[in-house]
């Protein structure tokens, strides 16, 4: 499975991702089509397909997980509001089946989201990256 997975490929370093985070039990990249600038996904290292099926300790992590990653959004991208999205199965919009919370950014009167999202190159998602983690670096050493 985590070879034909593109999250555990993310994860296991096959395929290129622009990481914002990562700690023992999950990671966070950006997503490849941006629904707003910024758009993460915080993902358990476990390949696990719903959140029905995850260990405790990966549910709490991707918990613990959310809030600097949320505070580094508000400082390098000042936005109105974040949402936290997470789909489980097809019937609810679930496309990639290893368990994903999204993080994205939202501003007044955006109209992104829930419309087609942007697909992002590599390099803007590498500098966008770059910055949330520089800003993610700080919050966690303060
Ligand atoms: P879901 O609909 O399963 O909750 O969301 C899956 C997300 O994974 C989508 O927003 C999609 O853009 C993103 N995605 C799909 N393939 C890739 C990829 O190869 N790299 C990254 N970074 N995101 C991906
Ligand atoms: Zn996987």
């Amino acid at each position: 499975m985590r070879e034909t997975c593109t999250f555990c490929r993310i994860i296991d370093g096959v395929e290129h991702g622009a990481f914002v985070y990562e700690d023992e039990l999950v990671v966070a990249f950006l997503d490849i089509n941006q629904a707003s600038p910024g758009h993460t996904l915080i993902v358990p290292r476990l390949h696990v397909a719903a959140w029905w099926e995850l260990p405790d300790a990966e549910a709490a992590a991707v918990a613990r997980a959310a809030k600097p990653i949320m505070q580094a959004m508000r400082q390098v991208l000042e936005p109105d509001g974040i949402n936290l999205v997470q789909n489980n199965g097809r019937a609810a919009g679930q496309v990639i089946f290893h368990v994903h919370m999204h993080v994205i950014p939202r501003w007044q009167g955006d109209r992104r989201f829930g419309r087609p999202p942007a697909y992002a190159d590599r390099q803007t998602l590498d500098e966008r990256a770059a910055q949330l983690r520089a800003a993610l670096d700080r919050i966690r050493h303060a």
